[in-house]
């Protein structure tokens, strides 16, 4: 649903209205076929603006695509050169010469559209020399929407009084405007509720405000290619529609010309589904940086009596424990409330009834939490390469040789001294700590790509399910695994700081026990199958029991 309470539906394959057709401003011949939209030189009087439109004088007009006056009646370029002329149902009105206005009019000729600029002043030289560079062809405001039916309306809202009003009756009117802000109220009413206000007679819809012109001069690949659209005008929408597949984006349908409130909002929205997930990552990290801090500094200095010794480690080595940890116990966190779905469905014997609100979200950020955790995997595994040695985490790496020696302080002092030649080569715990670390940040990575709505759109839904659950469980075991064996002589029955605080090892653990001790009995295959089937559709308490057959 779209907030507006406005479904949210992609605009269905569209057929050519023929009320668009009739209603064109520029008047097609009638005799001609269908086929034969691109008329030869010798028709160039019955459809041409100037002259379907006498009371509109194009001496305004500037220049065509290619310099010559398009408005040149013997049908002929000034190169003599047999001029191709304009398929009223591709030719397009922009109003306004701003970036927005030249952009979308670059994008529509390069479509193959024909496209009029309209502008309150077409003779402007700056103007002429930044309209040229589009293909489109400069002219006056009211020339431009006597040559066409469909007129994108791109100059801010505060400008609209000042459009030629009367011209825009009858016409579809293409709203394209955004604000700067969020604007609320009782009297609220969006741009393009507004310009239908002004302009009753038209048909206004709104549209293409999500694309900025920046995206539509390159292309439009960065980014959503998803343009919303809403009218009152059905006709007037489907026209819009195939407009915007003309350019290669994909209309989606957001109802009412209302809904333009939303579709006006949605430049201005900040990573909405990003501000929880942040803070829930945010909070754990918040969590375990305190909990760090105690066992690495305050127990440790503590029980060492050298208050001066662990202070230098908060800003790496504390925060590299600590991301670590956050790192797997967020993506445990994307699974556990999949599991607490799976026992919800289990005991409610059915799949169609909603789940808690909470859940609901939990399970709505799942994605986000991921991505989250895949950065922080990414950071940790940078840090650790940064200060991983012998000397740092001995217990991963073959035994030293100590050796005494003696060391000489000054010409009169010497000492003897108990000095340790460090191995560097990794023991079997520090080979397999060092494997699972890579596996599981791989696999995380794959995670992550697969994750994004490009990669998304070409995996089927058995592949990504896969990607998703198999792999991100592997993972997870994988990241497990690399924690066990970097505090392997630790994990059991020790407990740190005065033996009270379990250590980072062992916490970092917590939630990937509880979701593998959750996992377990939904692996047995009776519950398993029980499971698969609700999620088919059958109902325990109901009459919905989809067969084998129903599903074939
Ligand atoms: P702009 O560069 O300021 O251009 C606006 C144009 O409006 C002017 O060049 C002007 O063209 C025309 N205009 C008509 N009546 C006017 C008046 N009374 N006073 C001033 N100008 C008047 O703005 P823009 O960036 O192209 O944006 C145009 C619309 O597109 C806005 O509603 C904006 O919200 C929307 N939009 C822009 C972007 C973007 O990336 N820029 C993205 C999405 C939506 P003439 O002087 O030739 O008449």
């Amino acid at each position: 649903m779209g907030k507006n309470g406005a479904e949210v539906m992609q605009v269905l394959p569209l057929t050519r209205p023929n009320s668009t057709t009739s209603s064109i401003a520029i008047n097609p011949p009638s005799p001609q076929p269908p086929d034969s939209r691109i008329w030869s030189t010798h028709t160039a009087h019955s459809i041409h603006p100037a002259h379907s439109h006498p009371h509109i004088q194009m001496d305004n007009l500037s220049f065509g695509a290619d310099g010559s006056d398009p408005t040149a009646s013997n049908g002929s370029a000034a190169n003599g050169k047999r001029k191709v002329l304009h398929n009223p149902e591709k030719t397009i009105a922009v109003l306004g010469t701003g970036d927005y206005g030249r952009a979308i009019s670059r994008r529509f000729v390069n479509a193959g559209f024909t496209v009029f600029i309209g502008s309150r002043d077409p003779n402007r030289a700056k103007i002429k020399q930044l309209v040229r560079q589009t293909g489109a062809t400069l002219t006056g405001q009211e020339v431009a929407v006597g040559a066409a039916h469909v007129v994108i309306v791109a100059v801010g809202r505060d400008h609209y009084d000042y459009l030629p009003l009367q011209n825009l009756q009858e016409k579809i009117l293409i709203d394209v405007s955004n604000n700067t802000e969020k604007r609320r109220g009782p009297h609220y009413r969006s741009n393009a509720e507004y310009l239908q206000g002004l302009a009753q007679d038209a048909k206004v819809v709104k549209g293409f405000n999500v694309l900025s012109a920046y995206a539509l001069e390159n292309g439009g690949l960065q980014g959503s290619k998803e343009v919303f659209i809403a009218s009152d005008h059905a006709d007037a929408k489907q026209k819009v529609s195939e407009l915007v597949r003309a350019l290669g984006f994909h209309p989606v349908d957001w109802g009412a010309l209302q809904a333009a409130r939303d579709i006006e909002d949605v430049p201005l929205r900040f990573m909405p589904s990003w501000k929880r997930p942040v803070a829930v990552v945010f909070g754990i990290f918040v969590f375990l940086w305190i909990l760090a801090f105690f066992s690495f500094q305050i127990c440790r200095n503590l029980q060492s009596g050298d208050w001066k010794d662990q202070w230098k480690h908060l800003a790496m080595q504390n925060f590299n424990r600590v991301i670590a940890i956050t790192a797997i116990w967020t993506l445990a966190f994307c699974y556990i409330p999949g599991l607490i779905a799976a026992y919800i469905q289990l005991w409610r014997g059915t799949k169609y009834s909603r789940f808690p609100k909470w859940l609901d979200d939990w399970l709505k950020m799942r994605k986000q939490l991921g991505l989250l955790m895949l950065g922080l995997a990414s950071m940790h595994a940078c840090i650790s390469v940064a200060y991983l040695t012998p000397q740092t985490t001995e217990w991963l790496y073959e035994s030293g040789t100590e050796i005494q020696t003696q060391v000489v302080i000054d010409v009169n002092t010497t000492k003897q001294e108990t000095l340790t030649i460090y191995n560097s080569e990794l023991n079997w715990r520090g080979e397999i700590f060092m494997t699972m670390g890579a596996i599981s940040l791989c696999l995380l990575v794959v995670l992550g790509v697969s994750s994004l709505p490009s990669v998304t759109a070409t995996l089927s839904w058995r592949e990504f399910t896969f990607i998703q659950s198999k792999l991100g469980w592997v993972a997870l075991v994988a990241a497990a695994s690399h924690d066990i064996f970097l505090g392997w002589h630790y994990m059991f029955l020790y407990w740190g700081c005065f033996r009270t605080l379990p250590i980072g090892p062992q916490y970092a653990l917590y939630p990937a026990f509880i979701a593998v001790i959750m996992k377990i009995p939904l692996l047995l295959p009776p519950v398993d199958n029980y499971l698969q089937k609700i999620r088919r559709g059958y109902e325990r308490n109901g009459q919905n029991e989809v067969s084998k057959a129903d599903i074939a």
